[in-house]
């Protein structure tokens, strides 16, 4: 299996990335003028009517042209039946790859450098702590950005591939509501500090959209921001803390499709609409990844009617299931662990996508 990563470096802002970035996205705006005109989707087609004209009018070497060209196809094609031809932003993301780019290291220190209009610019760069750990990855490819804020980014993608370990550890991870998630090795993670906090953005916000003035939608946005911000760092320690106490083996998750329609009273509703379980579910997935660790998901059906003891259907009293059968009784989303991890059969089993994190840590420009 393969994991990735990536690296976000801010960097100095400087014209000559600007202005490449400029003339990039004049390239694929010629590229998609051209194919949204004459309807064509072809991408060699693309490359010959243009290839020589952006070459002529722009500053662009060539990996860059061919690289806006391929964006540009990419947009083509996926408003094939759009009514209004699309245009690229005035600072485009340049995708580079191994021909345009390089990260390397000599003595400790690093190195970056980047195909531009003025030739190659080979700048040193300084990796934060929390990226040191993928530093023996593979380098991938890289995307220079100009953010909403107009702070300049490279996001480096490094890979490496991982060799799943075998055993026969299993451990079943059920999410929900009173409980994040509770795993069948018996971790607990509570929900109700958490959901304090919430309350609170949750009237904050409420106060501010009854207030409508300008000056409050600007608070009302900033505090969303803050409030996303708190549940990636909940959801990164809640998984983190899962990957480290299961260290080898399989995990099993629920497919998540449809977790927001069952089980669902209207109380409970806001919570789960409120929460990010997709979020952690991926979290868990990338960190299991890197760790050598297996994910299955399975189709949570049942997994928290069932009795883990005899197979039976029990009963549950708010976080409290029974057993009347075989008079087992214990935390309710325990038992749904404890299903889960049980639930292995391969007919149940919906293959696990592994979505690549995203880190968020700067760099002191
Ligand atoms: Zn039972």
């Amino acid at each position: 299996m393969k994991a990735i990563a990536t690296i976000k470096l801010k960097l100095p802002n400087n014209n000559v990335f600007l202005e490449t970035m400029k003339q990039y996205s004049y390239s694929a705006n010629k590229v998609i003028d051209f194919g949204w005109n004459i309807k064509t989707y072809s991408k060699r087609e693309l490359h010959d009517l243009t290839y020589h004209k952006i070459r002529e009018e722009t500053q662009l070497p060539a990996q860059l042209v061919c690289s806006s060209r391929d964006r540009a196809f990419e947009v083509l094609k996926a408003c094939k039946f759009q009514k209004s031809k699309p245009i690229m932003k005035e600072y485009l993301t340049i995708r580079y790859d191994s021909r345009s780019f390089s990260f390397r290291s000599n003595k400790n220190n690093y190195y970056i450098s980047l195909t531009t209009i003025n030739g190659r610019i080979k700048f040193p760069v300084e990796i934060p702590e929390c990226y040191w750990k993928y530093l023996d990855y593979k380098v991938c490819s890289a995307d220079l950005i100009l953010d909403k804020k107009e702070r300049l980014f490279l996001n480096i993608v490094m890979s490496r591939s991982i060799k799943i370990l075998n055993s026969n550890n299993i451990v079943g991870v059920d999410l929900g509501i009173n409980n994040i998630a509770v795993t069948s090795q018996k971790q607990f993670f509570n929900s109700s500090q958490i959901k304090l906090k919430k309350l609170k953005f949750k009237h904050l916000k409420a106060k501010l959209q009854a207030k409508g003035t300008k000056s409050a939608k600007k608070l009302l946005k900033k505090i969303s921001g803050r409030e996303k911000r708190f549940m990636t760092w909940v959801n990164h320690n809640i998984s983190k803390s899962i990957i480290n106490k299961v260290e080898e083996g399989t995990i099993v998750l629920e497919e998540l499709k449809g977790i927001r329609k069952s089980k669902v009273r209207k109380k409970q509703r806001f919570w789960l609409h409120s929460w990010s379980f997709y979020q952690l579910q991926r979290f868990i997935e990338y960190k299991a990844v890197r760790g050598g660790i297996k994910i299955i998901k399975v189709n949570p059906r049942n997994t928290s009617k069932i009795c883990n003891s005899c197979g039976n259907l029990g009963s549950r009293c708010k976080s409290f299931f029974t057993c009347s059968h075989c008079g087992y009784s214990l935390n309710a989303d325990l038992n749904a662990s404890f299903n889960l991890a049980k639930h292995t059969s391969i007919s149940d089993c919906v293959s696990a996508e592994v979505i690549p994190p995203f880190l968020t840590c700067d760099t002191k420009a």
